[in-house]
């Protein structure tokens, strides 16, 4: 029934989205529960650790990566992905593709 499941931390309007084939400018709604439970905690940031989880479930684009961070400010998940580059424990193909 559901192609692939969603992540605990997902924005809900996002994974809805892009289980209809939507991948281009999903930006989480900031009023689904995920995002107003995220709210409530007060910003975190990033972890590497997270974002090196994620990548290795397959690739994507860092757009992709971005989105799948709902209530994170973009910079904070690309600050977590320089850190994994610089660690060289992921890279980015010539055509935009993190790969593990
Ligand atoms: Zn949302």
């Amino acid at each position: 029934m559901f192609a692939y499941s969603r992540a605990e931390d997902e924005c809900r309007s996002v994974w809805l989205r892009r289980y209809f084939g939507e991948s281009d400018g999903l930006e989480p709604c900031r009023v689904c529960d995920v995002c107003m439970a995220r709210k409530k905690d007060g910003r975190k940031k990033v972890s590497p650790e997270t974002v090196a989880k994620l990548v290795h479930t397959g690739p994507m684009t860092v757009k992709e990566l971005v989105a799948r961070f709902a209530a994170e400010e973009p910079d904070d998940v690309l600050a977590a992905l320089d850190t994994l580059i610089a660690d060289g424990r992921v890279a980015i193909d010539p055509t935009g593709i993190i790969r593990a």
